[in-house]
């Protein structure tokens, strides 16, 4: 889509008739009256709900979210660890939207990194890692990065490792997340108890998509029948990618398309593949709420070891034995996160949870479904 399309109004009324037409069409074609289709990312969801797209579907065709929130999912236990080392003169840098980011358990009476400042505790927000090597190497003291992301923020990680300009006093507390196996799991979890209405399709994250390739998204296609469109974050991209879902539903194909041509490619950057390759390994991960999935997250290789936060800090690494469920209580985070749940099922919703007073994790990001819906208004 050229730039000046990808907002236009008559375009966008011209895609909602087609929907429309479409869902009618698999109406008929299919026998269904209601489905549902997943946005996984977080930015999809900001789209969604800031521009209303959900009010201009048709009755019947629901847009349900997804687990596309590193924030939220990442395991309480790494921010204890966090606190812990902050609290123990060590300087965490963070990204601002894991600041506020609260754990189950507390460390000396604490359940946050902005808690831990208040109380002394060495707490510095960042842009990025390359902002903290600058800032550790003119400080000197021991220094950990938290690295919480999606795959898009792997190639800068690995760069700075692989090219050696991590300084010797700052440590990479890698806690990058894969999102295909959690794809998986979702529609796992799903399928085991179908919901009312099933998922008829997965609208697939554009920024990951442009490192992972659009391959990535092949075995949901394969496995599940259901259409994958890897889609942009423009309102106009996103229901090019409803249509489009909608198409191969009345054509009964189930297959990946690439809408986000202008930045994805099937094979994604190879380059920033065989970095991530170099610098991590994959293994299986915790994610918060949910517990272990299979190969979903990356950890140094034993050659980094000297900058491996896990390694020199003494952090401890989860066990599949040890993990608990970490969302607060009552808090329904994890069944929004698998789409089982939307964010106004939660009693605590804009009550005892609020985007200034957050409680559980799927509040605190703005990547987060609890507080895209808190800010805009999710629902209509
Ligand atoms: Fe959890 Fe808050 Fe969302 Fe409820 S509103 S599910 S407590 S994050």
């Amino acid at each position: 889509l050229e730039e000046s399309f990808r907002r236009n109004e008559q375009l966008a009324k011209r895609i909602v008739d087609i929907i429309h037409l479409r869902f009618s069409e698999v109406r008929r074609v299919l026998g269904m009256d209601r489905l549902k289709i997943m946005d996984f990312c977080g930015t999809h969801e900001w789209t969604i709900v800031h521009f209303g797209l959900r009010s201009l579907m048709p009755e019947g065709l629901e847009l349900v979210a997804g687990p596309g929130c590193p924030v939220c999912v990442t395991p309480s236990r790494y921010i204890e660890e966090a606190i812990r080392l902050a609290l123990d003169g060590v300087r965490v840098y963070t990204y601002g939207d894991t600041f506020k980011l609260r754990t189950i358990n507390d460390v000396k009476g604490v359940y946050s990194l902005e808690e831990a400042r208040t109380i002394g505790g060495d707490v510095k927000m960042v842009t990025g890692l390359l902002d903290a090597i600058r800032d550790a190497r003119r400080h000197g003291r021991d220094s950990v990065f938290l690295g919480i992301g999606f795959e898009t923020v792997a190639p800068g990680y690995a760069q700075a490792v692989l090219s050696g300009h991590v300084p010797g006093n700052l440590k990479l507390m890698s806690l990058v997340k894969l999102t295909p196996p959690a794809m998986f799991h979702a529609l796992d979890v799903l399928r085991e108890k179908p919901p009312e209405p099933p998922v008829m399709g997965v609208i697939a994250p554009g920024h990951v998509s442009t490192i992972t390739g659009a391959k990535a998204w092949e075995p949901v296609a394969e496995n599940y029948s259901i259409p994958v469109v890897v889609s942009g974050f423009e309102p106009i991209d996103v229901l090019a990618s409803i249509a489009e879902v909608l198409r191969q539903l009345v054509a009964r194909e189930a297959g990946v398309r690439i809408e986000y041509t202008r930045a994805v490619s099937w094979d994604g950057d190879l380059k920033a593949q065989a970095m991530i390759h170099k610098a991590f390994y994959a293994v299986d991960d915790a994610w918060r709420g949910i517990g272990f999935l299979p190969l979903s997250g990356l950890r140094l290789r034993d050659s980094f070891s000297d900058i491996d936060a896990f390694k020199q800090f003494g952090v401890q690494e989860l066990k599949p034995e040890d993990w608990r469920k970490d969302t607060p209580p009552g808090c329904r985070c994890a069944e929004v996160t698998l789409g089982k749940a939307k964010p106004t099922d939660c009693p605590m919703f804009l009550k005892k949870c609020t985007p200034e007073k957050p409680y559980g994790p799927c509040m605190v990001s703005l990547e987060g479904t609890c507080a895209v819906w808190a800010r805009f208004g999710g629902g209509g």
